[in-house]
């Protein structure tokens, strides 16, 4: 088989959603066999639906296009208008998913700050819970998010946060788009991570290298509920097996590996933390994102530097970097020459 790469050698840091399928995925892509999904007879997809919900330890899950679309699908099937779900201050659930809890389910978000570790603390939820009163949207819905910025959320926080949640009559949704790298750095299995959930949205397209798309599990309710929102917002794909036949690739083969990237992130962390403008904090270096807080302005000036040695970075005042399949030990030893050359 020929193997399509990308034309531009570039080292990329921007995100791990840029890896490139791996061929063993571009294998089972073309062989994949399919059929239409929305009748539920794609039996690639119907497979992948399965893997998952065996992996994470769930009744069912769902295949969709993005972790956008698991997210909200969750939030769709746990809540009703009317209800509200609270959620971190810069959770992507919150912040960067265009506000389609609101816009689409008349859902109501209460966000509140994130600690320095990714937590919410439960005082300031417990303070947030509404009464039952007219007045008031309904809390409905926890939703986390691990890792987050790259920090895994300590276990012993999710088994205080579940009692916390059976306690008052809640539900949790974990937007686990980087879930895996939580279980690797842990070194844990899967379900101890995702246990305390109700729902879990995970992606596929991250530093499981899969081109496209996310599930999400949970109970076989549940699940229903969300199939027939997919099916509301346009999510029904058809002959989608050729796109999960990559997403079960990548829960088969490219779980383990994201230990090299946490790795990675390690070593970049070390080559850099002498440059002191940046400012490194080492909180998200147990997965794959190292953090250079650096001001925009110079950010700027790095981005334009960097790009003469043929890396990529989005400038920002903390910039991320974040390490995936695509960079070699290699690239990060790059990385490391390049930014000492620029100060
Ligand atoms: C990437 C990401 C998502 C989903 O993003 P899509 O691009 O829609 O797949 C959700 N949550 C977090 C934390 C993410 O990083």
């Amino acid at each position: 088989m020929t193997e399509l790469t990308q034309q531009t050698p570039r080292i990329d840091f921007r995100s791990d959603t840029v890896t490139l399928p791996t061929s063993a995925m571009r294998q089972a892509m073309a062989a994949a066999a399919v059929g239409d999904d929305v009748y539920g007879e794609d039996p690639t997809v119907n497979a992948l639906e399965a893997l998952a919900a065996d992996k994470l330890g769930f009744e069912a899950a769902l295949f969709a296009s993005s972790g956008t679309q698991t997210n909200l699908l969750a939030l769709l099937a746990h809540c009703e208008r009317g209800d509200e779900y609270i959620v971190g201050q810069q959770a992507h659930t919150y912040k960067y998913e265009g506000g389609g809890a609101a816009i689409l389910g008349s859902i109501q978000p209460q966000p509140l700050e994130f600690r320095d570790d990714g937590t919410l603390s439960l005082s300031a939820i417990e303070a947030a819970i509404k009464p039952d009163d007219f007045h008031f949207a309904k809390t409905r819905l926890i939703a986390l998010e691990n890792t987050v910025s790259g920090k895994v959320l300590p276990l012993h926080y999710l088994a205080t946060m579940r009692e916390f949640v059976d306690n008052r009559g809640l539900t949790m949704h974990l937007d686990g788009a980087r879930v895996f790298n939580a279980s690797v750095a842990l070194g844990v299995n899967i379900t101890e991570v995702v246990q305390y959930f109700d729902s879990v949205s995970v992606c596929l397209s991250k530093g499981l290298c899969a081109p496209v798309g996310s599930v999400l599990c949970g109970s076989a309710g549940l699940i229903q509920r969300a199939r027939r929102w997919r099916k509301v917002l346009g999510g029904g794909m058809r002959q989608a097996g050729f796109i999960a036949a990559a997403g079960i690739v990548a829960l088969n083969e490219n779980v383990e590996r994201l230990a090299d990237d946490h790795n990675n992130a390690k070593a970049l962390f070390d080559g850099l933390r002498s440059l002191e403008a940046f400012n490194l904090t080492n909180e998200s270096v147990r997965t794959n994102m190292v953090f250079l807080n650096c001001g925009a302005a110079v950010a700027n000036e790095l981005a334009a530097h960097l790009l003469k040695h043929d890396i990529l970075i989005s400038p920002a005042d903390h910039v991320r970097l974040v390490l995936h399949k695509d960079i070699t030990a290699n690239d990060v030893d790059t990385m490391i020459a390049a930014c000492r050359e620029f100060f």
